[in-house]
């Protein structure tokens, strides 16, 4: 590709509304342009750098026995009715109706239409397992599309369901996607962790998500450095350190105007972990329930969820007042009417808590004691707090989720009828596993983790061009012909090129090359007339080596390596 008569849109200004580094790198190197909200325009660079990402993808998904299909984005509501999506996901979900006014919808994943097809193609154990996949375009009507491309409401995804017989065989499928997504990240050059997840809307038996970290990420995930265990925190358990408890015995003690953890501890001087949080929620179905987290901790509302296995939001002021007759910040476990549900770290000690009296909190209060409870995992794993397998101490790192992947079970072929016959006959479900990968957040995930001040740093495998000519004497003949036929021996050499030859200034090409992040830099300059060499040089390490023109394409792979 020659620049001269390329988009390839370079700015010079960080864009404005731009904060992540990889959302201003991919503006500013010209690989994508932003329509509206969340709905981007790939530019040839952008999109070779998908087309990269995506080769690696079906060359994975391929060696795993996946076969490709396509499935439509638009699809009937009847399928979604059928699963139950179409009711339980909210103003995620592009809706419209057709000119017969029958709902449809725009595919946010497909598990409805791949149980469709298998409730129609699979007939017997025979015909299983099975292993479909698509590239394809995604539409959520994301709450915060942000970032970039990181979180878009139009994306392209790869997906890829897997049909098995059984438990067991869903568990072989699960393994070969697993393994096969690590190659696929390792291929791509980027750092990233597998953890336990929460399936969240798939639902289903067990997930793992795949996490690059970076401070552009959304999640946070609890990692152990002594024996690797690594969780999102959604799911992660952290072992907090007990406080030591006074023998104080139980009382009420007056607390005026102290109405958070800070105020209630400084009042009493006390250390904040001998102290209770009692917020209350309301479950969807089952309505209010008071949920306790030691002071210093904080409650997650997934895990609350999870415990309950039911969506909750939090109590109004005037809620809490009916329920535990005060107000929020003097409120406790102690005569409350409602169902509690306490995190473990309470399971013993004697706990100060509100005293459901404005202006009284009570001190020596002990589950089980002084109130009843279910115990659970409700607070934050937070870095310090030990690992839940080896007691060394967790760190919090932020990470983009690149992957997911999902153990689903039956959840999808029952409802939608997705059965086959086993070998005595009887007709079962179909057990199905769904994983996911988006190939423009790994683009930006690679970028976030490999960029300078400069620009971009390309790694070799998703790189839009492997190396950048730069024509500096645009009228000098020795120069052109010399960019020229280092331009096209590449190319022969099956090594990807790209060369600058715009009437543009030196500095101008040297920037732009920086800011592109091409893997290696040839530069045709002086150098040519006067030692008779041109400039081979890494993006990566900025070394450089000086080889006669008819050594380039040599040299490329040498320098890339960062032999010099
Ligand atoms: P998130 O929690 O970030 O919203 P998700 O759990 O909804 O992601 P999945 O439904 O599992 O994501 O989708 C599989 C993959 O598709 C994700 O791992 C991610 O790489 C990509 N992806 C998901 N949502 C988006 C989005 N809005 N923009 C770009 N890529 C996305
Ligand atoms: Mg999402």
């Amino acid at each position: 590709m020659r620049l001269s008569k390329s988009l390839i849109p370079t700015l010079r200004e960080v864009p404005a509304d731009a904060e992540a580094i990889s959302h201003r790198l991919m503006l500013r190197a010209g690989l994508v342009r932003q329509l509206a909200a969340g709905i981007y325009v790939y530019l040839p660079l952008g999109q070779r750098v998908l087309d990269k990402i995506n080769a690696i993808i079906r060359e994975e998904m391929n060696a795993i026995g996946g076969q490709e299909i396509t499935m439509p984005v638009l699809q009937p509501a009847e399928l979604w009715q059928q699963s139950g999506r179409w009711e339980s996901i909210g103003g995620e979900m592009f809706r419209l109706k057709d000119r017969n006014g029958r709902d449809m919808c725009l595919g946010m994943t497909h598990e409805e239409v791949v149980a469709w097809l298998a409730a129609r193609e699979i007939r017997s154990y025979r015909d299983l397992p099975q292993v479909w996949y698509q590239i394809q375009t995604k539409e959520r009507d994301e709450a915060r599309p942000r970032s970039g491309v990181l979180r878009t409401r139009e994306f392209l995804m790869k997906d890829s369901y897997t049909l098995d017989p059984d438990t067991a065989a869903l568990e072989k499928s699960y393994a070969a996607h697993k393994s096969a997504y690590c190659k696929i990240f390792d291929r791509c050059g980027l750092r990233y962790l597998v953890v336990e997840s929460d399936p969240g809307m798939m639902g289903g038996l067990g997930s793992h998500e795949f996490m690059a970290p970076s401070a552009a990420g959304e999640d946070e995930v609890a990692v152990c450095p002594g024996c690797g265990y690594a969780a999102n925190v959604e799911l992660a358990r952290g072992i907090p350190t007990a406080p030591t408890f006074p023998a104080s015995p139980r009382e009420e003690v007056a607390t005026p105007n102290a109405k958070t953890i800070a105020a209630v501890s400084a009042l009493l001087g006390i250390d904040p972990r001998l102290t209770v949080k009692s917020l209350l929620y309301v479950g969807v179905k089952s309505g209010p329930v008071l949920a306790l987290v030691r002071g210093d901790h904080t409650i997650h509302e997934r895990k609350l969820v999870r415990a309950l296995g039911e969506e909750v939001r939090p109590a109004h002021p005037d809620e809490v007042r009916e329920h535990l007759g005060a107000g929020v910040g003097s409120v406790g476990p102690v005569g409350a009417k409602v169902p509690i549900v306490a995190d473990d770290a309470l399971k013993t000690g004697r706990w100060v808590v509100g005293a459901n009296r404005e202006g009284y909190h009570l001190r020596g209060v002990s589950a089980g004691v002084d109130f009843e409870c279910r115990f659970a995992d409700l607070h934050t794993a937070t870095a310090g707090e030990g690992c839940p397998q080896c007691g060394a101490p967790l760190t919090i790192e932020r990470v983009i989720e690149v992957g997911n992947i999902f153990k689903l079970g039956t959840k999808y072929s029952v409802p939608l009828r997705a059965v086959f016959l086993d070998e005595a006959g009887q007709e079962r479900p179909i057990v199905m596993g769904s994983y996911g990968i988006g190939p423009a957040r790994v683009a930006a995930a690679a970028v976030e983790q490999s960029h300078d001040a400069d620009g971009i740093i390309w790694p070799w495998a998703l790189a839009p061009f492997h190396v950048h000519v730069v024509l500096v004497g645009i009228r000098d003949p020795d120069q052109e012909a010399a960019a020229e036929s280092i331009y096209r021996s590449l190319w022969a050499a099956g090594i990807e090129a790209l060369l600058d030859d715009r009437d543009e200034r030196p500095g101008v090409k040297f920037k732009d090359a920086d800011l592109l992040g091409v893997p290696v830099r040839v530069v045709v300059g002086n150098a040519l007339a006067k030692d008779g060499v041109v400039e081979v040089r890494s993006r990566a390490t900025r070394v450089e080596r000086r080889v006669a023109p008819g050594e380039v394409v040599r040299a490329v792979p040498e320098v890339a390596a960062g032999r010099s």
